[in-house]
């Protein structure tokens, strides 16, 4: 049998049952593809169903406020993908009839939409034979192939791309292109990968050559930064001191407390806390009342309203310690 028909019998007996797998509205594909960017499937689901609860469709999208899209977004982090989805469903409105429309290069405008998602859209919404290469599938192509080069190059990302060209079908691609991930996801996974569950391991080099923990080829990590900021919760009868601050360029539109680069200080600081982002990591030492707060840009909430907006991850782990 081939690898294709290997596959695509391999994933209609095993893939999971996943709440957007049942669908080929591209809307609810587009979503589930940006919110499991850089998340676990099993954290993002539940934003997910709740998403499409309070958003059905593309116009309530693009009719809602941002601080309405952020709320929804609050904890998934990478809030850039939350801006351009809303940016985009915008778009659409406007240029499209509220349609997400089966011409990759109008997909491919949209904004927050790169090759991957236009792929994975394009191929799983609207069957077309197009690639959509994700961590998992590189994984796969790389092992099963014995791809030994830097996976983050763009030429040998043109390689992977070349080695599953052959493998696009014009009446399956939406089953093709899930089968490879999943079987990333499930069987050929980063560590200990089921070889001998898998239905491509005759075909593979890896796994002929016991070389799968040394594929894909991992480049050199960036050291993760350390940043180390003061944090203040100051509060007044029912309200607190907020910030929009956004100079960082992180978290645009997500409110924060008050956090400055760290001083040296008499005061000893009521809590401290470590938050981890893919990229870097904050130390924060946070006062409990104990400062006079004086700046411009800090907005009084009243306590009540902290429900109601969204804000940064790390401050609502202190909030909700501090504030009980
Ligand atoms: S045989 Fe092992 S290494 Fe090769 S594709 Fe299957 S799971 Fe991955």
């Amino acid at each position: 049998m081939e690898i294709k028909q290997k596959l695509i019998q391999w994933y209609l007996l095993n893939q999971r049952s996943l709440p957007f797998r049942d669908s080929r509205n591209p809307y609810h594909i587009w979503i589930s593809e940006i919110m499991a960017q850089q998340t676990q499937i099993d954290t993002m689901i539940p934003y997910y169903l709740r998403w499409i609860e309070q958003f059905p469709t593309i116009e309530s999208v693009a009719l809602a406020q941002e601080s309405e899209i952020l709320k929804a977004w609050e904890g998934l982090g990478y809030y850039r993908r939350a801006r351009f989805i809303h940016a985009a469903a915008k778009k659409l409105v406007r240029d499209f009839n509220s349609v997400i429309p089966d011409n990759y290069d109008d997909i491919r405008s949209l904004p927050g939409i790169g090759d991957y998602t236009a792929g994975a859209i394009f191929s799983i919404a609207f069957n077309k034979p197009v690639l959509a290469v994700d961590g998992n599938v590189i994984r796969v192509v790389t092992r099963l192939f014995g791809i030994d080069e830097d996976p983050s190059k763009k030429s040998t990302l043109d390689g992977i791309k070349d080695r599953l060209s052959p493998f696009l079908d014009n009446e399956n691609n939406f089953i093709l292109t899930q089968a490879w991930m999943e079987l990333g996801a499930l069987v050929c996974t980063p560590k200990n990968p089921k070889c001998l569950e898998c239905p491509l391991n005759k075909e593979c080099f890896a796994y002929a050559n016991s070389m799968q923990a040394s594929l894909p080829k991992v480049s050199k990590k960036k050291k993760v930064k350390e940043e180390h900021y003061d944090v203040f919760i100051n509060t007044s009868k029912d309200s607190i001191l907020m910030s929009l601050d956004d100079t960082d360029g992180l978290m645009t539109g997500m409110y924060r407390l008050p956090q400055t680069i760290q001083q040296i200080r008499e005061q000893t600081p009521d809590y401290t806390v470590k938050h981890v982002f893919s990229h870097k990591i904050w130390k924060l030492k946070v006062y409990l009342n104990q400062i006079d707060l004086n700046h411009e840009d800090w907005i009084s909430l009243k306590i009540d309203e902290l429900k109601n907006v969204p804000i940064i991850t790390a401050h609502k782990k202190i909030i909700s310690k501090l504030l009980k």
